[in-house]
């Protein structure tokens, strides 16, 4: 990792000199972590152009020494984090430290400034460490893949307990264990499982309601392995399923064949998810289809890039992210399938491995 992490840091310096400022103070947790392994609850990070600096408090002083060997700790004691932040950058003249204005508290800014005093000038910036966290690396591929393999294996195991009379809470507990037993430390959210009705609610949170006979089940889930998140969906039917239910479910399969035939480097965010949109569409299922196509998976379960309608951005290697194209039918049911895909220069490698025809129980 250490290798990885002084690579980082050039790249932060550099977007840092485009944006005029001389320093990041970066308050998101996954971002200090990418930027020097620390763990902490507790810490703000300042990258400078010839330091780094973690100033967190007494409880992560040896974690600290441990975990980001190459920083700079500064331990704080007593009073509000930032405040230690920003009688640091007081004593430092006319510097122009970048802040990203959606993860800043008002609380915390307030604090920020007063403490910094007037000689410090703020640029406003968002998504410095987020964009280059969109694009992974081989160490940061290797994770998610054995993420996925793990929530893949969970969610074959997991079909073979849905059952009449089977309660969601059932299925989300044994998730969580089966989980835990192949070595994740945790799920990247708390798992989906929404039997008939409820299927048609795209986050429905697990209930005590027992599963009934014809009905569909969606299960969406996600481990995290080394911090790294997986995420990936299936839906099957308990019963035969009637007609329309095939069709549907053919459909959401084929919008995601569109779309995993869409990736490839250099097309933009927005052709993919139109690609799953527009068959929806020619199926005349657009309308149930209520949300975008995909999102980048990291150590975070939703990042950079996002597939919705019109984004511009452009795939690059290295991109993780799902396609997860879903109808959902008030009242009948929802049907979402969803995998987990590596945007290579030539197209698409799919790393969730659970079968993904129609399947019924
Ligand atoms: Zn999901
Ligand atoms: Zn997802």
């Amino acid at each position: 990792m250490e290798k990885s992490i002084a690579n980082r840091l050039k790249r932060v310096r550099d977007a840092l000199e485009t944006e005029s400022a001389d320093a990041l103070l970066e308050t998101h947790p996954p971002n200090i972590y990418y930027l020097s392994g620390f763990t902490g609850d507790a810490g703000i990070l300042l990258v400078q152009p010839t330091s780094v600096t973690l100033f967190t408090d007494g409880r992560f002083t040896i974690q600290a020494k441990e975990e980001a060997p190459g920083v700079r700790a500064h331990i704080h004691r007593g009073g509000p984090l930032v405040g230690s932040v920003g009688a640091y950058l007081r004593r430092k003249n006319r510097i122009r430290v970048a802040v990203s204005p959606t993860r800043l508290s008002l609380a915390s800014w307030t604090i920020l400034k007063k403490a910094a005093g007037k000689g410090v000038r703020w640029v406003a910036s968002d998504g410095i460490v987020d964009r280059l966290r969109a694009v992974k690396d081989a160490a940061e591929i290797d994770r998610i893949r054995d993420a996925a393999r793990v929530g893949s294996e969970v969610m074959e195991e997991t079909i073979h307990l849905v059952r009449p009379g089977v309660t969601e809470l059932d299925l989300a507990a044994e998730i969580g264990y089966r989980m835990r037993r192949k070595g994740a430390s945790g799920e990247s959210f708390e798992a989906i499982v929404a039997a008939g009705p409820r299927s048609a609610l795209p986050h429905a949170r697990p209930t005590s309601r027992q599963i009934g006979r014809n009905e569909l089940v969606v299960l969406d889930l996600g481990a995290i392995l080394r911090r790294y998140c997986s995420d990936l969906t299936r839906t099957v039917y308990v019963g035969r399923a009637p007609g329309r239910v095939r069709r549907w479910y053919q459909a959401v399969l084929g919008a995601q064949a569109a779309a995993r035939a869409a990736v490839r480097a250099g097309v933009t965010a927005g052709e993919v998810d139109a690609a799953a949109r527009n068959l929806l569409q020619r199926k005349g299922l657009g309308r149930y289809f209520v949300h975008s196509t995909g999102h980048g998976i990291g150590l975070e379960i939703h990042e950079d890039p996002k597939l919705a309608r019109g984004q511009k951005g452009l795939l690059e290697p290295g991109n993780v992210i799902t396609l997860e194209p879903g109808v959902y039918i008030e009242g009948v049911g929802g049907i979402r399938i969803e995998d987990d895909i590596l945007v290579t220069p030539r197209g698409a490698e799919v790393l969730t491995t659970a079968p993904r025809e129609f399947l019924e129980i």
